[in-house]
């Protein structure tokens, strides 16, 4: 399997990059992700030529806009990091995701320090320059700050999303759109759609029932988005079970009297929250393999990444 291109903040592989010139290497990313992602790492305000060490910056905000400057003496470093942005923003379109640092001016992906002309905090709810421009310019790419996938919910859904959007960039983006492409990304994802969102599940089908009746091209932009919205929610406890459910149902004719109880034992007890997920997961894809239904072998959501990641084992 070849690797993911993915983006990533520099610090973060171990990058001397930081205004003190110091890292924030992540052993998650160099020593887990790595195995799957080939990381393409940036750091904007080196690359924008701000040296390292450098003097640290901040947001700050006056008339005519959000700037970067210095924190103390007030030179102004927003050209700069502008100019590097425009010029390094078109080739980024091949990336799966992208992995930011936290609380960074320039990475940071939320609750960002923004101050005023006196170098006063006046709100906390600013996003770093850079990450600001990738999520305008690619609103479909998965982007996840690396603090949060400490937590194992946002973890285990922002790889989910980099496979899926992966999936899509491969097989169906771009000149590959054909009805059969698209038709086939969403049979796949059926189940995944299911457990992340009823609602849009439930939209999604109707759009791609008539491909005819526009543009193939603005069909694929609209189920796209409205595929990736879903994927960004948390899937419940009651949604995956819902999910099982739905998918026991295909194994109707597979399973034994006796497997199915433990089955249903399991997802229940995966419910209580007694038991993670690859638990109930295990069974049906063991019910599955042994008397493989064609329908649900194409379904991503029974293996949405390599096992050996561990992410089912803690949810
Ligand atoms: S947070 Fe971004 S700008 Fe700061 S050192 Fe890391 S990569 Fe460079």
């Amino acid at each position: 399997m070849s690797k993911i291109p993915v983006g990533i903040s520099t610090c973060l592989l171990g990058g001397e990059v930081r205004h003190d010139g110091g890292h924030k290497h992540s052993r998650y990313c160099t020593q887990v992700l790595s195995r799957y992602f080939d990381f393409r790492s940036i750091c904007p305000e080196l690359e924008a030529g701000l040296g390292v060490p450098r003097p640290a910056i901040h947001l700050r905000e006056v008339d005519d806009g959000l700037k970067l400057v210095e924190v103390k003496g007030g030179e102004d470093h927003t050209a700069a990091v502008h100019a590097f942005i425009d010029q390094v923003m078109p080739a980024l379109g091949d990336l799966r995701g992208y992995i930011l640092m936290a609380k960074s001016p320039s990475c940071g992906m939320e609750r960002i320090k923004v101050h005023n002309a006196d170098g006063n905090v006046t709100r906390r709810d600013g996003r770093g320059m850079f990450a600001e421009a990738l999520i305008r310019e690619y609103p479909l790419m998965p982007v996840e700050e690396e603090g949060r996938l400490n937590d194992d919910q946002l973890r285990e859904n922002f790889i989910e999303r980099v496979f899926a959007y992966d999936d899509w960039m491969q097989n169906v983006a771009g000149d590959r759109l054909t009805p059969q492409a698209l038709i086939e990304f969403h049979t796949r994802h059926k189940f995944q759609l299911l457990a992340h969102s009823e609602k849009i599940y439930r939209q999604l089908g109707p759009m791609l029932g008539d491909l005819k009746s526009e543009p193939l091209v603005d069909i694929a932009g609209r189920y796209i988005h409205r595929f990736m919205a879903a994927m960004t929610q948390r899937v419940s406890r009651g949604s995956h079970v819902n999910a099982m459910q739905h998918l026991m149902g295909y194994l109707r004719d597979v399973l034994e009297d006796e497997e199915r109880r433990v089955l249903l034992e399991q997802i229940d007890a995966y419910h209580r929250g007694e038991v993670p997920l690859i638990v109930p997961m295990t069974l049906l894809r063991m019910a599955q393999r042994r008397e493989p239904i064609d329908y649900l072998s194409r379904q991503h959501y029974l293996s949405p990444y390599p096992d050996d990641l561990g992410l089912r084992n803690r949810i």
